[in-house]
């Protein structure tokens, strides 16, 4: 039936981790990534609705291994933040993503803010902000120019511990998003009590929007309510021109997805960039 679309939104539940022979292999071969170099970052670009212009992008890690191949963020994040090599994995992200933003920076190329992921492990260490005001300040970024992403989820687990994290992160003149919006079941008030900046809708209630009645009204009040909350809106997963449209027609500030670009490389997306302005 058509309403139960929505059900494909994944809502957070703790499972089990089986350790199978499988998980151990890709375990050691992480735990050498980094330095044999097989991690990349891609970049997605972030279109704002209302000015027409790529304005910010998000980084997404990518791993190559040289046998394997290709393996996806779904399967190795999780395993990185069990044996907390995603600390590391992480700083890594973070250093690469401001290093390249600002170098776009200087060449004028329109980005307002990079985005980048924070894992909750990251998150709940205690040295966070101290280790990213170092990063920040080795590359000579101004600090707004960076929006860090945290689930809903993780900021779920402990409200007040979050809270703290985030006004500490908010002094450095951090931006701040709450990504995957939706499937984590926080409240009203708990949102208002967040220094966040940003609600990245997740892209399960864009799927389907022009057809799925109870999409259109989740993601047309998270709108409404992000909105009388101060915030900008992102909606993530937009795939076909009638998603944008249903999304420009709700007043959406920006949307990502593969409509608009999907994650490149570093080159693929300078090129994106400078090909846009010469329109
Ligand atoms: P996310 O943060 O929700 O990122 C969005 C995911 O949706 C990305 O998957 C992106 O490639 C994908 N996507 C973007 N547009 C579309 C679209 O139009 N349709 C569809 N079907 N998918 C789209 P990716 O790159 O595989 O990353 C998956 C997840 O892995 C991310 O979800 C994030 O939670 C995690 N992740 C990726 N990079 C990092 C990182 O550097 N650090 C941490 N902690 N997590 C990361
Ligand atoms: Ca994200
Ligand atoms: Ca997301
Ligand atoms: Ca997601």
């Amino acid at each position: 039936a058509k309403s139960q679309k929505s059900s494909y939104c994944q809502f957070y539940q703790s499972d089990m981790v089986v350790a199978t022979a499988d998980q151990i292999r890709l375990e050691t071969w992480l735990r050498y990534a980094l330095e044999r170099n097989e991690f990349e970052v891609y970049y997605q670009p972030q279109l704002n609705l209302r000015t027409g212009r790529i304005e910010a992008a998000e980084a997404l890690i990518r791993w190559k291994h040289p046998e394997m191949g290709y393996i996806s963020p779904g399967q190795f994040i999780p395993l990185a933040e069990e044996t907390g090599l995603i600390i590391s994995i992480g700083q890594w992200v973070l250093e690469t993503a401001c290093k390249q933003a600002r170098q776009w920076h200087d060449m004028n190329l329109g980005l307002r803010h990079m985005s980048v992921n924070l894992s909750s492990v990251q998150f709940n260490q205690g040295t966070l902000s101290q280790q990213i005001a170092h990063t920040i300040k080795n590359t000579g970024l101004s600090p707004h120019m960076i929006e860090l992403e945290i689930t809903e989820t993780a900021l779920m687990q402990d409200a007040n511990a979050a809270i703290r994290t985030l006004n500490e992160l908010k002094d450095l003149g951090m931006r701040l998003a709450v990504d995957d919006f939706g499937t984590g079941y926080s409240s009203l008030g708990y949102l208002q009590k967040l220094p966040i900046d940003t609600l990245k809708i997740d892209n399960c209630f864009v799927r389907g929007v022009t057809t799925d009645h109870k999409n259109q009204v989740i993601l047309q009040s998270a709108i409404q309510m992000g909105h009388d909350l101060g915030l900008c809106i992102v909606a993530e997963g937009v795939e076909t021109m009638d998603e944008q449209s249903f999304l420009e027609a709700y007043q959406c500030d920006f949307v990502q997805g593969y409509l608009i670009g999907k994650p490149m490389n570093a080159a693929q997306l300078q090129a994106y960039l400078e090909q846009r302005l010469a329109l």
